[in-house]
């Protein structure tokens, strides 16, 4: 009882000597202090949203290069399209595939060459392999520079050895992947209105988890049919749109890959606040995960002592100026790259 006692009164004062004889040494040095007025967290999604939404769609139909394309970027929405590079449908839009829907931010998946399964490895490497390297010439990488969304396509038929052995080679992961959080999903029937396609998302919100939505084709006038491919009408998807903008501050809409790193570099990383005077702090975030394939940022929640106002952020090399409420920091970082430095203005 007495060493305890002992201990507990002996420890401030040996941190102090240990801090002055270091500030004498080297003022420039920046020292930590030997506590932490302040804690922080990585958030569970991106901007401290309370859910994730994913838009996506199979089959790269007419009507979504058309329809879906434009009603998804003109709002600043984000989907992700599993296209066949090599099948019909695709190469009637190529022009839209390859360079609208990137540069409205859209995301490209595969969903093989085309669509009709591999019964050897050859043909496995063919209907996975091709389809990546099309999409990494669409994304303007190398060859195996990024991880790829994938979906096998529904009734089709492969070795399933030789599909996972190729699926990891070409860094493809599969959509139906755990990712730590539980997804909840639709399959949009034809014919279905807005309110139905929405109907998901207030849970996922209500739980902070994944929400996914998964659409076929999508038509411009109210038959159901988009080239043979049972759809909705453009102007129930539209509505559905608007609602999910209404909404766009609590959830976040993203792509498939977006998430998936997001979620798999969360589950891996470490974040440490580190006080180096009553001014300054320092983030230092960490990840065990490959920092090739897993750059997607994080969203960190500093909280600083309640009477900060505004703060700069030294993250990785750009200086930000932040306003805080109840000293409350919110910034986006990439692991593994250098400290972020924090300081009061
Ligand atoms: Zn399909």
């Amino acid at each position: 009882m007495n060493t305890l006692i002992i201990s507990r009164l002996f420890i401030p004062v040996f941190s102090v000597i240990l801090m002055t004889s270091c500030s004498k040494k080297d003022a420039e040095e920046l020292v930590p202090l030997p506590y932490t007025e302040g804690t922080v967290r990585i958030a569970k999604w991106k901007d401290d949203k309370k859910a994730a939404l994913l838009i996506q769609f199979d089959d790269s139909t007419p009507g979504q290069a058309t329809l879906g394309v434009p009603a998804m970027s003109k709002r600043g929405l984000i989907g992700t399209w599993y296209v066949n590079p090599g099948g019909e449908y695709y190469l009637l839009h190529k022009d839209i595939w390859e360079n609208e829907a990137p540069a409205g931010n859209q995301e490209l998946a595969n969903h093989t060459m085309t669509h009709t399964g591999a019964s050897s490895y050859d043909e496995v490497v063919y209907e996975v392999g091709e389809a990546s390297k099309a999409i990494w010439r669409i994304r303007k990488e190398e060859d195996f520079a990024s991880l790829i969304a994938f979906n096998r396509g529904g009734g089709t038929s492969w070795n399933e050895d030789d599909l996972k052995k190729v699926l990891e080679e070409y860094k493809n992961i599969d959509r139906l992947s755990y990712t730590g959080v539980k997804i909840i999903a639709k399959t949009i029937p034809i014919g279905s209105n807005a309110d139905a396609m929405y109907e998901l998302i207030p849970i996922a919100i209500e739980d902070s988890i994944i929400c996914s939505i998964h659409f076929h084709g999508i038509s411009d006038d109210n038959d159901g049919d988009d080239y043979g491919n049972g759809a909705v009408w453009v102007v129930e998807f539209e509505k559905f749109l608007d609602k999910v903008l209404a909404i766009k501050d609590e959830v976040w809409n993203t792509g498939y890959i977006s998430m998936y790193k997001y979620s798999i570099e969360r589950n891996n990383a470490s974040v440490e606040l580190v006080q180096y005077s009553n001014v300054q702090y320092g983030v230092k975030l960490s990840a065990t995960t490959d920092d090739k394939y897993y750059n997607e940022s994080l969203t960190i929640l500093v909280y600083l002592p309640a009477d900060w106002e505004k703060c700069e952020v030294n993250n990785d090399g750009s200086v930000k100026t932040y306003t805080l409420t109840n000293g409350v920091l919110m910034f986006n970082a990439v692991p593994n790259k250098s400290e972020v430095m924090i300081v009061k203005k």
